[in-house]
């Protein structure tokens, strides 16, 4: 064993998941270097020694990564490379039992409410004043914002609020605050992230706020974008609609993941909504912001979902000419109520209609970037790969949206900063421009 007393204890945070788990490892990675240790997130330096692994334990596919990485991990322990390993995040949350278990290597595992007990295994105090002075991992030009926790709603295929609990949200003065520090920082767009943004302020202020709580960051000086993330369709509050025509910072972009379009699977996945009322307020939101870039996630091979059903989600996809579609293939989790119905929908079928709806999309994304040829756009760059600068507009957010591709040897872009490019070519995902002088 490597001897490592006499060094000072150097922690590498690793993030799996989403961008919710991202913001909760930027809190642990902040509140530890407010307590003087030294901490690099998802590094491949082998000089940490000691590890904190945050899980996502969402579907099958994300619990096998998270626990394929604890092993590798634990692996390292036992050969005497790292000497403490911690787990913590959604999967810990859910199995932690079954982990401890499972995985002795592991000194201790943590829920996703236990930062103080994780911060506590490194004699670190859990300082409040730090909490608005949130240290980034992304790049400097934008940043995450998490405006509650947890889901107070009960969609039969959903294992969240078991592990994110019910639904907090956080004081708007308390956003608005870091909000501005972050600004401060050089952030120019934050996406407003949670697992259900609409239900914002009804626990706090017992009425929706979310129209309030945009309000007030739109009023952050050098604040330039500010991106909505996970919609809930079902009463919508529709005076968010009017804010973001009236807000010159707020995106025309909403997120809204409706999951399905059939009544009959919407019933079955308790969404509380029809197919009709989602197609009344997505024409609400193209008249009422007729620049909207709506972004939606569906969910295919529910429990039961029959080619009908799932022919009438593809025919809902062509009415509607989303901008961003994203599909999943429904994963069986146990303790939702969906477990209690039969998992039918052989895997090979689940696969099948998730890639033809996303043929389907993909067409109408192709004939969206088509049109867009010849028209100039504000784009925000986040990087150079290869011989291109890569940015986003403001129908497009990070990750999972289209991109524009500036060719770099024609053409120069500060990356974190904004440019005027003119749209020259475009394919089914991305858009090519030049620099307007
Ligand atoms: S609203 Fe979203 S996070 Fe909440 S239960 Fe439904 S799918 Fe899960």
């Amino acid at each position: 064993m490597k001897a490592r007393t006499l060094k000072k204890d150097k922690v590498n945070v690793i993030t799996l998941g989403c961008s919710k788990n991202l913001v909760d490892s930027e809190n642990l990675i902040t509140q530890l270097r407010g307590n003087d240790y030294q901490v690099v997130h998802d590094s491949n330096d082998e000089d940490a020694n000691v590890i904190v692994v945050n899980t996502c334990g969402f579907i099958d596919l994300a619990k096998e990564e998270s626990v394929n990485t604890i092993l590798q991990y634990a692996a390292l322990k036992t050969k005497g490379d790292i000497d403490k390993l911690y787990v913590t995040g959604c999967l810990s949350q859910r199995y932690k039992d079954k982990l401890e278990e499972d995985i002795p290597e592991v000194d201790a595992f943590f829920g996703t409410l236990e930062l103080p007990g994780l911060l506590a295994k490194f004699d670190a105090d859990y300082q409040h004043e730090l909490i608005g002075e949130r240290i980034t991992t992304t790049p400097q030009h934008y940043a995450y914002l998490k405006i509650s926790e947890g889901c107070n709603r009960t969609c039969s295929f959903c294992a969240i609020p078991l592990m994110r609990g019910k639904h907090v949200s956080q004081p708007i003065e308390a956003l608005v605050k870091q909000t501005k520090n972050l600004v401060r920082t050089g952030v120019k767009e934050i996406m407003l992230i949670a697992q259900e943004l609409t239900y914002y302020g009804l626990d706090l202020y017992k009425k929706r706020a979310l129209t309030d709580l945009l309000r007030a960051l739109s009023d952050v000086e050098g604040l330039e974008w500010i991106r909505l993330h996970y919609a809930y369709p079902s009463k919508f509050p529709e005076d968010i609609f009017d804010v973001m025509a009236e807000r010159k910072n707020i995106c025309n972009y909403l997120d809204i993941p409706l999951q399905h379009a059939s009544d009959t699977v919407l019933e079955r996945m308790r969404r509380q909504i029809t197919r009709k009322e989602m197609v009344d307020l997505m024409m609400l939101a193209r008249k009422r912001v007729p620049e909207i870039g709506i972004r939606t996630t569906f969910l295919v091979g529910f429990p039961g979902e029959t080619e009908e059903e799932f022919e009438e989600l593809c025919d809902f996809v062509r009415e509607m000419q989303f901008e961003r579609v994203g599909v999943f293939q429904y994963s069986h989790e146990e303790n939702t109520s969906a477990h209690n119905l039969p998992d039918d929908v052989p895997a090979e079928v689940k696969a099948d209609r998730a890639n033809r709806l996303m043929e389907i999309q993909q067409h109408i994304s192709f004939d969206k970037n088509q049109a867009k040829i010849g028209q100039t756009m504000r784009v925000l760059f986040d990087r150079k790969e290869g011989e291109y600068f890569v940015g986003r507009t403001e129908y497009d957010s990070v990750e999972v949206d289209n991109e524009v591709l500036v060719p770099a040897a024609d053409n120069f872009v500060r990356i974190g900063d904004f440019a005027m490019i003119k749209m020259t070519d475009a394919t089914e995902y991305d858009l090519f421009g030049e620099l307007v002088d």
